[in-house]
């Protein structure tokens, strides 16, 4: 998505455009899973008057306005995407903490029938599976 679009998307809801959001969206276009606080770090030294309760307004204004989204990984701060990536699982391994990402369709089976049987429509892109991963499987 183009700067134009991420304007236009914040004037288009009473928002300014200012070079902090901007930088924000551009921070979580390029790194993985980013918190707030990682977010806050890698914008530190270009923009030195930001602050971490900064970070999260901002954050709280590109969600409100629909351009970003967060996800629940773990027990720490939730983890911020582009709303235009495609939505994906998070699968968090309890031992060594990595996050592998698999495509929302390998649930597709599963999440139409819970939808069946209960109603409830599942948004897997919001949480995380919990698991082990190829390198911390424990032995049987
Ligand atoms: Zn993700
Ligand atoms: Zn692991």
């Amino acid at each position: 998505m183009a700067d134009s679009e991420w304007e236009a998307a914040l004037r288009s809801h009473g928002h300014r455009v200012t070079s902090q959001r901007l930088a924000i969206l551009r921070s979580i276009s390029t790194m993985k899973h980013p918190t707030a606080e990682s977010i806050h770090e890698a914008l530190g030294q270009a923009e030195p008057s930001l602050n971490l309760s900064t970070v999260y307004r901002n954050l709280a204004v590109l969600q409100e306005v629909g351009l970003v989204t967060h996800a629940h990984i773990d027990a720490r701060a939730p983890v911020y995407h582009l709303a235009a990536e495609p939505s994906h699982i998070h699968l968090s391994c309890l031992a060594c903490g990595d996050v592998t990402s698999v495509e929302p369709e390998t649930a597709g089976a599963f999440a139409e029938r819970v939808a069946l049987d209960t109603g409830f429509v599942i948004q897997p892109g919001h949480s995380a599976v919990y698991g082990y991963c190829p390198n911390c499987h424990p032995s049987p």
